[in-house]
């Protein structure tokens, strides 16, 4: 028994190797039967004890035979969901055998202050203002609702309404203002902080998705209540940024909150040649990101950035039960900062990313993904009949074939068959289109030259086939 977490770490350590080391060259869609994996993982609640060595070998079978989508290998563009960095990998491993409660510092001193110093490297990485609160949550989706629940307290403290103690239901009318091509986290965040979706002012957007600050004027000008703007950097299609500093001003001028969901843009902050793109997005009230999408830690870490501390902490963490200590100076309570109570220490992974890649290499990371986007846009534009749809701003290519939307699907439905890359699906200004997202440090520029001519060879039989009819195609290079 005294060996026995030695001999499991050992067995687990060994699949999570196996794991990494093949990840390059193991088909990217899952290919397990559905069926074969609940015959595997499942069946009747166990009745007594099993062998633990087993269990772990179970779960190994469920990831080498089929079951998991290779998203943090090389090749996949799918959705934006980013790599792992080996360096975070480990760290979380430790998080999970230290098993330390990251709710208040007394719980975990050690961990409460990597919560502390992580938040303190990102407010230097982006550059924000060195009062700004930052907190750990799930993900970007949670972030929105933190930051929002901040906006909400600050602009009815405003009004003079205190809405932790008395609610809503008699609370002043808050004018909500989000952007057309807003992601639909910011909607759900909305709806649970009970602002609904239905009286939300929504702002057109120009041809790349980006917020148009003349239509944002008119709306402004409607408004006579507090004011909660919802703004983007980086749109999940195109990557394209809302002019945030126009926006700031604007919103500041009429007394409101400007919140930013900066899921992909607030990484073109840690980059000195991208910079520019983000210009103004200091001067927003709350900022949401993650951690588990571009800067490639394992999920999940989400990341809230408040310019209103103060309105941060009220709308978390309000009341103190007499059992917990109260909060000092220097040392941090997660709880303060976040919806959850008791927590994984998720800062971790991060502080791990950033200790050992410094601030240029995160720069890096983010310009070889963008330098990954801008070479598929430029070779895939060469191929007669695919259409790049998007300008490319970041790390998002949007790509069309032919002249129908069936031709793009197919071209979708052939690569994701394939194994070799996997692409999804998105419709922009009303038409079928495929989206690359690049987000992993493993994607490399060769990747990026092997997936073009499984493309180019995708997109020349599906396009060949609906002009002259079926014929056989094969993929470049395939998966036995
Ligand atoms: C992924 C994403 C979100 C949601 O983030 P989670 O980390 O999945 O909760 C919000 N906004 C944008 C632009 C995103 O890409």
């Amino acid at each position: 028994m005294t060996n026995q977490h030695s001999e499991l770490l050992s067995l687990a350590a060994e699949h999570a190797i196996d794991y990494l080391d093949g990840i390059a060259e193991r088909p990217v869609a899952a290919t397990a039967d559905t069926d074969w994996l609940t015959t595997l993982l499942g069946g009747r609640l166990p009745e007594g004890p099993a062998s633990a060595a087993d269990t772990i070998d179970v779960l190994n079978r469920a990831a080498s035979e089929g079951g998991v989508v290779a998203s943090s290998g090389p090749r996949y563009f799918g959705y934006i969901v980013g790599g792992t960095l080996p360096v975070s990998i480990a760290a979380d491993w430790l998080v999970s055998t230290w098993d330390q409660n990251n709710s208040v510092f007394e719980l975990g001193p050690a961990v409460a202050t990597i919560e502390q110093v992580t938040a303190q490297w990102l407010i230097e990485l982006f550059g924000l203002p060195d009062t700004t609160s930052v907190g750990f949550p799930t993900g970007c989706a949670m972030a929105h609702m933190t930051a929002l629940a901040a906006a909400r307290h600050h602009v009815l403290a405003q009004a003079g309404w205190h809405v932790e103690r008395a609610g809503l239901r008699l609370a002043p009318r808050v004018d909500v203002v989000v952007g057309a091509q807003r992601h639909l986290t910011v909607d759900l965040a909305l709806h649970y902080l009970g602002f609904g979706t239905e009286p939300v002012h929504v702002v057109p957007v120009d041809d790349q998705g980006a917020m148009r600050v003349d239509a944002l004027a008119n709306v402004l000008a409607t408004c006579d209540g507090p004011i909660i703007v919802c703004t983007q950097a980086g749109d999940v299609n195109s990557g394209a940024v809302d002019p945030l500093r126009k926006i700031c001003r604007l919103v500041h001028q009429h007394g409101g909150w400007v919140h930013v969901d900066g899921a992909l843009g607030l990484w073109a902050a840690a980059n000195p040649r991208l910079r520019s793109l983000v210009e103004g997005f200091a001067d927003a009230d709350s900022c949401a990101s993650d951690a588990h999408k571009w800067l490639n830690v394992p999920y999940d870490c989400g990341l809230v950035f408040v310019a209103h501390p103060q309105a941060h902490r009220a709308a978390m963490l309000n009341v103190r039960a007499d059992y917990l200590p109260g909060a000092t100076l220097g040392k941090r309570d997660g709880i303060e900062w976040v919806p959850d109570f008791s927590r994984r220490a998720r800062s971790v992974p991060v502080w791990a990313a950033l200790r050992t890649l410094g601030r240029s290499g995160v720069a890096n990371l983010i310009e070889a993904s963008c330098a990954c986007a801008g070479r598929f846009a430029e070779r895939l534009a060469e191929i007669p009949g695919v259409e790049v749809l998007n300008k490319v701003v970041l790390n998002q290519v949007l790509v069309r074939f032919g002249d129908d939307d069936e031709a793009t699907n197919e071209v979708i439905d052939r690569l994701q068959a394939g194994g070799v890359c996997w692409f999804g699906g998105t419709t922009w200004a009303a038409l079928a289109a495929m989206r690359i997202s690049v987000c992993s440090w493993r994607t490399s520029i060769a990747d990026v030259d092997r997936c073009v001519e499984e493309i180019r060879a995708a997109a020349e039989a599906v396009l060949e086939e609906r002009r002259y009819g079926a014929g056989t195609w094969k993929p470049v290079s395939s998966h036995s």
